[in-house]
């Protein structure tokens, strides 16, 4: 069975910075932009994180009803 979620590939770097100035390179939280060091834990991240994951999935669900590739 294939589901909307099982479509859905976060591999986002986290872009906050360390103090030295170099990029953190962390891997952010899913459906985030910061890894949990750097605020991606915090609840308001979180909330944030899940509605784009919500949406990305609604869209993925979407774009696989269209061309045919969703099945149950
Ligand atoms: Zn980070």
């Amino acid at each position: 069975m294939r589901t909307a979620q099982d479509g859905i590939r976060w591999a986002v770097k986290c872009r906050a910075h360390r103090r030295d100035g170099e990029l953190c390179r962390r891997w952010a939280i899913r459906g985030g932009f910061v890894c949990s060091k750097h605020g991606g834990a915090s609840p308001q991240a979180r909330r944030k994180a899940r509605e784009r994951l919500v949406e990305l999935a609604a869209y993925n669900l979407l774009a696989a009803l269209q061309d045919g590739s969703y099945y149950h």
